[in-house]
């Protein structure tokens, strides 16, 4: 194996690339460009270049050349790795420091020992030299006791000069990651599903308009893909303008990288996969491929909800609550958050009623325009304050995917809207959150339909799902909604997960709820989750089928007999 570096023999460039090929034969090059020259003409097999040092951070000199060097598709990164890097500062044998005016090394490796340098050799002169191990070379031929370098240990050894002082980089933890590539066509296609773990590398350029560099990298947010690293460069020929460097966790061909890559690709006015590469962990080499299974089982026609994969049936936790446990979860609170003394006051009334969890609506998902949609955010820290108060776990509603993040930081369980059960990219990104799912059924679906987009939800990674039946829109138009108890059987029938009912919207009328409560409950829901409001008739929505305390309360106690949990303190 041929290896490029930048560099002469003994530099820490060297010594890195044979962290990963321990017998290797060195290429050593003037400049960064002449690496990858090596390797475009086959002089080399492979190139190693400096990427990023943890003490002074990004090599620029590398990221400048990453552009022109892959544009053209022609070379491919394809492992990273991590060397500590310990400096030497060393001269000619019998040469007191206190003797030294000159000191030579790379320009980073000066920077990495700059709080040496400045408090034992102040009055030095810091000369920049095109490698460490070079500079060595320059200190021995020149014969002049005033000169030192700055190196790797063996470089003294190797060019008869002795150490001043080791270990002089401004901290021990000092290291440096580099990045090694070969020409495309002989790399390999990476798949994470191999095991291991990788990293993709990319450049790319934006149109100069707004959120065009926030849509790149929402293009990875949304899909749950870890950005490592975020580096811009300036154009040089368009001062003022930048191009982004983006390290981001998995293959390019995970479906996820991938997809996404495809909708940058769509967006900006260039990219450049770099590559995907191994990320370096210590001592790891490749991991084996999974061998697929030996034979094939029959999938059921919604495979990942079907009650035979746990027939005992899923118990979804939310916080110290299980959904499908030994006993039913009362969530109340009102339909909407109108203001912080009101949610505290009715999450105080249910806590104190024996409600096992608090609902309230930030962001509401209304029929029309002009009515009340929420306090957005400061709805979301006043139901997280109300749970500091009172200890009830939050459910809240999320409606787009974009308030994913902002919804799953306060809340403790995402509420899917009966209007957006087949908003499907609202699915992928609640799931994605990790937070548990409580998915209403839309007013129009049918039960395959809705337990369809719970499986929406589990193929993404997520297995906790609480289904909720909210009543649907039949002929009947007696009551807001026609709740059907059907389904609640139905999917605990045929589905391993916890299901419960919302007679407050299948209803729309508040003295239905408690008896739509205790059907509920006897058709096998194994909760409730009921609007709850101070002062029902000024309700800013959903006022008709609202219960107040006092009816809240005649309610909780039928649901948990004796649990009348009694005065709550507030904090
Ligand atoms: C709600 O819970 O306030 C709500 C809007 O419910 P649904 O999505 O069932 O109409
Ligand atoms: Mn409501």
């Amino acid at each position: 194996m041929r290896v490029a570096i930048q560099g002469s023999h003994g530099s820490f460039s060297e010594a890195a690339a044979r962290r990963r090929w321990p017998d290797l034969q060195v290429h050593p090059c003037r400049e960064v460009k002449d690496v990858v020259a090596a390797v475009r003409e086959g002089q080399a097999d492979a190139g190693c270049l400096p990427i990023e040092n943890s003490l002074i951070g990004s090599v620029t000199t590398t990221y400048d050349l990453l552009q022109e060097a892959f544009g053209d598709g022609a070379l491919r990164l394809t492992h990273e790795i991590l060397h500590p890097v310990h400096h030497t500062i060393m001269a000619l044998p019998g040469a007191p420091l206190s003797g030294i005016r000159r000191v030579l090394s790379h320009p980073v490796a000066l920077g990495q020992c700059r709080l040496w340098l400045s408090q034992h050799l102040p009055g030095a002169e810091l000369v920049s030299a095109w490698d460490t191990a070079g500079s060595a070379e320059i200190v021995a031929r020149e014969k002049n006791p005033a000169l030192a370098a700055i190196a790797a240990r063996p470089a003294a050894d190797a060019h008869g000069l002795v150490s001043l002082a080791d270990r002089i980089e401004d901290d021990p933890t000092n290291q440096t990651r580099f990045l090694t590539f070969t020409q495309a066509q002989s790399v390999p296609q990476l798949s994470s599903a191999e095991g291991g773990r990788y990293k993709t590398s990319l450049i790319v350029l934006v149109d100069h308009k707004p959120g065009m560099l926030a849509l790149t990298l929402q293009a990875f947010g949304v899909r749950g893909v870890n950005l490592m690293a975020l580096q811009s460069r300036p154009e040089r020929s368009a001062p003022w303008t930048y191009r982004f460097y983006v390290d981001v966790e998995g293959a390019a061909t995970d479906p996820r990288v991938a997809e996404a890559l495809e909708e940058i690709e769509a967006l900006a006015v260039k990219l450049i996969v770099l590559g995907s590469y191994e990320a370096w962990t210590e001592g790891s080499r490749p991991s084996l491929p999974v061998p697929p299974p030996a034979h094939r089982v029959e999938k059921p026609a919604i495979p990942l909800v079907d009650r035979r994969r746990h027939p005992e049936g899923t118990v979804v936790r939310v916080r110290h609550l299980s959904f499908g446990g030994e006993s039913p979860v009362l969530i109340a609170g009102p339909c909407s958050v109108e203001s912080e003394a009101m949610i505290l006051e009715t999450a105080a009334a249910v806590a104190q009623a024996g409600g096992d969890m608090l609902r309230g609506g930030a962001y509401k998902p209304r029929t029309s325009p002009y009515d009340f949609q929420g306090l957005g955010v400061k709805g979301l820290r006043y139901l997280a304050d109300a749970r500091e108060r009172t200890g009830l776990p939050v459910v809240t509603e999320v409606l787009s995917w974009e308030e994913v993040p902002v919804v799953a930081h306060f809340a403790d369980m995402l509420q899917i809207g009966a209007r957006n059960m087949q908003n499907f990219s609202l699915l992928r990104a609640a799931s994605r959150s990790g937070k548990p799912i409580l998915l209403k059924r839309g007013a129009g679906a049918t039960i395959e339909e809705w337990l369809m987009a719970a499986e929406y939800v589990l193929a993404e990674g997520n297995p906790s799902v609480v289904l909720c039946e909210r009543g649907i829109r039949t002929f009947e138009r007696a009551t807001r909604h026609t709740l059907d108890l059907n389904a609640v059987a139905l999917v605990r029938e045929r589905t391993h997960l916890p299901v419960i009912v919302d007679p407050s919207h299948a209803a729309g009328i508040s003295s239905l709820v408690t008896p739509l409560s205790l059907g509920a409950l006897a058709a096998g829901a194994c909760g409730l989750i009921i609007e709850v409001h101070p002062d029902p008739p000024r309700a800013m929505s959903d006022g008709a089928q609202s219960l107040d305390f006092a009816g809240f309360e005649d309610l909780a106690r039928q649901v948990h007999p004796g649990a009348l949990a009694g005065p709550v303190q507030m904090a």
